[in-house]
């Protein structure tokens, strides 16, 4: 049995800079704390609270303390009200996300009635939403479109989302309006992700695709998995049961830019072990047809 892991797998730039900002928060402060999870990762969150770097929910639940903006960044009034609280403020978005932002806000001031490609629950998308005054239409799909003609249309995407599914929006558009504007704001962190996964679950008979159950682009992972072979989203290797690999000869594991190394390698020793291979794994880099980004 080959058992072998997307190129790719595991955290993205924006990820790990937001976790290197909040430890190196964490070293010169008592306690710090980040409004929301600091990236959707469970386990990750937990961990960090090992050193003094806490989720909070609110604003009250802050109580003075240093406080870290997630990877995926706040709503801008959230930010005002911090500012106001004279809350100390650092800033982990994703560079991405923040030009994401500017160009929200900027297609709108220029006339642009604003489309985003998105889940309307999902932060990132709320925070987009905020940096904009006028109407902003959210379809998670183009099929949500409602049938009606604009004059400019400005596009862009939540940064997790599918190429396809932004070109599908853009061609429902076309017909239905005067001018439009696209900007491809799906990060590439994210497609190259997606391309590696699609290529193992090909060669594959199951996939595994592990990372946390509230992450945009794991979800995404594993929708793309589903649709080509039978496929598992876990969180750690406690979920996994070796029933699944019977009669399995090539078997996919892939990792959502948000799982840290140590679950992935974990989840992987214990797919080995369901399979009777006893060669266990240290680092991510020891598993086959693993490449850095
Ligand atoms: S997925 Fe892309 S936009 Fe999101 S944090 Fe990672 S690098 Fe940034």
């Amino acid at each position: 049995m080959n058992v072998r892991i997307a190129r790719n797998s595991g955290f993205c730039f924006g990820v790990k800079r937001a976790i290197k900002i909040a430890l190196k928060t964490s070293e010169v402060n008592h306690e710090v704390v980040t409004l929301g999870p600091i990236i959707h990762n469970p386990q990750m969150v937990a961990k960090l609270e090992s050193q003094n770097i806490f989720k909070v929910d609110n604003i009250k639940q802050i109580k003075g303390r240093p406080t870290i903006i997630r990877s995926h960044g706040v709503k801008k009034e959230i930010l005002e009200e911090l500012e106001k609280e004279n809350i100390e403020i650092i800033n982990a978005t994703c560079p991405y996300v923040s030009k994401t932002q500017d160009y929200a806000k900027s297609l709108s001031e220029d006339g642009y009635n604003l489309i985003i490609l998105g889940d309307s629950n999902h932060p990132e998308v709320q925070a987009l939403r905020s940096y904009v005054d006028k109407k902003v239409i959210i379809v998670a799909d183009a099929d949500e479109l409602e049938d009606k003609q604009f004059k400019k249309v400005g596009i862009i995407s939540q940064t997790t989302r599918r190429v396809e599914d932004l070109q599908k929006l853009v061609k429902k558009l076309v017909p239905k309006c005067h001018e439009m504007r696209v900007i491809n704001t799906i990060c590439n962190a994210t497609t190259i992700r997606q391309i590696s996964t699609l290529d193992l679950a090909k060669e594959s008979d199951i996939m595994i695709v592990v990372g946390g159950k509230n992450s945009s682009n794991t979800k995404m992972l594993a929708k793309i998995c589903k649709s080509l072979v039978k496929t598992y989203h876990i969180e750690t290797a406690s979920e996994i049961d070796k029933m699944w690999f019977k009669d399995k000869q090539d078997i996919g594991l892939t990792a959502g830019a948000s799982t840290p190394n140590w679950v992935i390698v974990e989840v992987y020793n214990k797919m080995l072990e369901c399979v009777g291979n006893i060669n266990k794994v240290d680092n991510i880099e020891d598993i086959p047809g693993f490449k850095e980004e």
